[in-house]
């Protein structure tokens, strides 16, 4: 089983179309939105729910009013000002009361004060599900509004996505990690095989892929890139690919701007089942190639570890080699 992560640097650059995509088209895998700040592969894939359970993420603290002498102490060791106080018409403090929200638990309150008036507790901060698809077992989970550990949210959603894979035999799990560089990134691509950074031709998006690619590599995980809209910006496109090239990044895919990924959304299904086309070709092959390198891992982790070394390989480091520039389908001559 191998463990694909699909991440941009960046939202919006369709990174959760081509995953429903990959949906569609690959066999034997298990989805994992991990995406859990924002999910929302859920509208395209429609999930039948058969399990939810409550994720109670950190420590919360709750002032005992009845042991709470006002003293006043919590308040000045709050260094987030989540602590506030209520006073009468005449200045005189009523309740002492911690504002959940701003609230990070770190729990240096309880410690200091007096009386022991300030109690924690686990609260609900999220949701996670295990649900069929019309493309198979997916795992996802909701996080409450204004709650935080999505980091640790993403990880119950990968090892349960992993043991369902294991459970079942599936070849792949394939995740739909959340944008950006932070926390719930680092847990949706650590350990993974293959991460597929999906990005766009603006300066904006060359960037972020550059640090997508430079988390991943620290990580010390193979980096593969697909550039959606290749074709709004050739020039950009045409340096982003040189600058993957130059790093030792393979292009996976290139795929043009077409109206056909919003239409599909309208309709809640995924671009290769909505419009076969020259778009949907060049989504496929962008799978196709992803599935090569996904299976070269596996192969890699099969051969014996003797054998492994003398042939210089291992499955996290495999030999990349800059492919031939990508012929998609509909591409553009200028720039290319
Ligand atoms: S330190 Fe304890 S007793 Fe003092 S105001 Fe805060 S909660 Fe109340
Ligand atoms: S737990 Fe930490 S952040 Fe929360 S109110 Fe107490 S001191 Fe402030």
């Amino acid at each position: 089983m191998k463990e694909l992560a699909v991440i941009s640097g960046k939202g919006g650059t369709g990174k959760t179309s081509l995953v429903a995509s990959f949906a569609a088209l690959a066999e034997k895998k298990v989805l994992a939105d991990c995406d859990v700040d924002a999910a929302d592969l859920h509208l395209v894939l429609s999930p039948d729910v058969k399990r939810e359970e409550v994720f109670h993420g950190g420590k919360k603290f709750a002032i005992v009013q009845e042991k709470c002498s006002r003293c006043g102490k919590c308040l000045s060791l709050c260094r987030l000002d989540a602590i506030r106080e209520n006073r009468s018409e005449e200045g005189e403090v009523k309740k002492v009361r911690i504002d959940a929200i701003s609230c990070e638990g770190c729990g240096v309150c309880a410690y200091f004060c007096p009386v022991e008036a300030i109690e924690s507790f686990r609260g609900e901060a999220g949701k996670w599900f295990i649900s069929d698809t019309r493309h198979g077992p997916m795992v996802h989970a909701r996080l409450g509004i204004a709650q935080q550990n999505s980091g640790k949210l993403v990880t119950v959603v990968r090892t349960q996505a992993r043991q369902l894979a294991e459970e079942k035999a599936l070849d792949f799990v394939i995740i739909d990690g959340p944008a950006g560089i932070g926390c719930p990134v680092i847990a949706s691509i650590t350990g993974t095989d293959l991460v597929l950074v999906v990005t766009e031709p603006t300066l904006s998006g060359r960037h972020d892929l550059e640090r997508a690619a430079a988390l991943a590599g620290h990580f010390g995980i193979q980096v593969v890139v697909c550039i959606n809209k290749f074709d709004l910006n050739p020039q950009i496109a045409v340096q982003t690919r040189e600058w993957c090239w130059r790093n030792g990044i393979v292009v996976v895919g290139e795929i043009p701007y077409d109206p056909v990924f919003t239409q599909a959304q309208l309709r809640a299904k995924s671009v290769v089942e909505h419009a076969p086309g020259p778009t949907s070709k060049a989504v496929e092959m962008t799978w196709l190639r992803v599935r090569d390198l996904l299976q070269q891992h596996q192969a890699a982790t099969e051969l014996p570890a003797q054998r492994r070394d003398r042939a210089g390989c291992s499955p996290r480091a495999l030999p990349v080699k800059p492919p031939p520039p990508v012929a998609s389908p509909g591409r553009r001559e200028e720039g290319l």
